[in-house]
């Protein structure tokens, strides 16, 4: 299959990488989720590389 249109920018769509909550602090490996704090759930938290290539439930599109 070969549709036009096929959404071909899925795999890395809802990574860590292109997520809005995602910081780069100072000596951060993977980068920093803002999201905890953002919602009042506690503090910032690293991301753990088993997470960062795919996201999670709370992903959200980065503002430019
Ligand atoms: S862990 Fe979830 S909310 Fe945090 S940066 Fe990654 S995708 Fe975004």
């Amino acid at each position: 299959m070969n549709m036009l249109g096929a959404d071909s920018t899925r795999t890395a769509s809802t990574a860590c990488w292109d997520c809005d909550f995602r910081r780069d602090f100072d000596n951060t490996f993977l980068g920093i989720c803002t999201w905890f704090e953002a919602h009042g759930k506690g503090p910032n938290k690293d991301i753990p590389p088993a997470l960062v290539e795919k996201g999670c439930k709370h992903w959200k599109k980065k503002q430019r």
